[in-house]
């Protein structure tokens, strides 16, 4: 899994606090750019976090790129609708042998890896012959309604990868862009990096967590699952690790 902060709002924190600053004091346009030092940036934003002000939060946008993930991920992923995506087309991106994802426990475990590297060797194998098979039959068609072999061909392949790719599995390789700002991003933090959410998507919020953390320090430093800065909201589910996933989103 590769996953990069391809590009943020600068300057967000001041960005926030000025936002933050109209809302609470008697200014205008014009002065809630002035007597904003670093400290009372940092305050300002605490002050906002602490009182559950978050709409100042939403001004700032941060854009990430993830490639080596599984649509299993982005199945996930895409649930969160405060957000934007740009998803690479299977439609349109033709491939002759689909990549996959091995999950952890299949990748050590001889038996089951066996078996998983079976499936996508039939998988990609359907895939090549299916596309074969409708190619041939869509270009005839177009051909025969009279349309230039040129156009026939790349609209047969079109077509043809479009209805084979329904064999591809949640395990395919996917790449996408998506861009979230600072409230929805706190909010997937918190249910995404638990130990309850799915194993590959949390592994990409915490590698999202460190992108950001160091950029705005006052703004993610409770970043994490909802246990780093309150109860564990899982109730009866919980891990039961609160101390231990404290002092891993805390060090990270
Ligand atoms: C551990 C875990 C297990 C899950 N299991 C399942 C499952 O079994 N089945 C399943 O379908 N999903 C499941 N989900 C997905 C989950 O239900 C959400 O769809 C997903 O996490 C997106 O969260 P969200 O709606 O809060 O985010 P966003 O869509 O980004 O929304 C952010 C917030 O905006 C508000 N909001 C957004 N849209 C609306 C709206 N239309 N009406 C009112 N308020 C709105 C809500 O406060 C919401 O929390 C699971 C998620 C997790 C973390």
């Amino acid at each position: 899994m590769k996953v990069k902060l391809i590009n943020y709002t600068r300057d967000g924190e001041r960005l926030i606090a000025q936002a933050g600053k109209l809302c609470y004091s008697p200014v205008g346009v014009d002065e809630i750019m002035e007597d904003l030092d670093d400290a009372s940036i940092e305050k300002f934003v605490k002050m906002l976090m602490k009182l559950g002000h978050y709409s100042p939060l939403e001004h700032v946008s941060f854009t990430f790129a993830a490639e080596g993930v599984s649509r299993t991920l982005t199945h996930q992923l895409v649930r969160h609708r405060l957000a934007s995506y740009s998803q690479q087309s299977q439609r349109y991106v033709k491939l002759d042998k689909f990549e996959y994802i091995i999950p952890p426990a299949i990748e050590e475990n001889k038996k089951a890896k066996k078996i998983f590297l079976e499936a996508m060797e039939a998988d990609n194998i359907a895939y090549k012959q299916i596309t074969e098979e409708l190619f041939a039959k869509y270009y005839n068609q177009l051909l025969e309604k009279g349309v230039s072999e040129k156009k026939a061909k790349s609209d047969a392949e079109k077509n043809a990868i479009e209805d084979a790719r329904y064999v591809f599995p949640n395990a395919c390789e996917t790449k996408i862009v998506f861009t979230m700002n600072a409230r929805t991003l706190l909010h997937f933090f918190e249910v995404r990096s638990c130990n309850r959410a799915q194993w590959e998507i949390r592994n990409m919020a915490i590698e999202m967590i460190k992108c950001v953390k160091d950029i705005y320090p006052s703004l993610f430093v409770n970043a994490g699952p909802g246990c780093t800065h309150g109860e564990c909201p899982e109730g009866n589910m919980t891990c039961g690790k609160i101390i231990e996933v404290r002092e891993f989103f805390k060090n990270i």
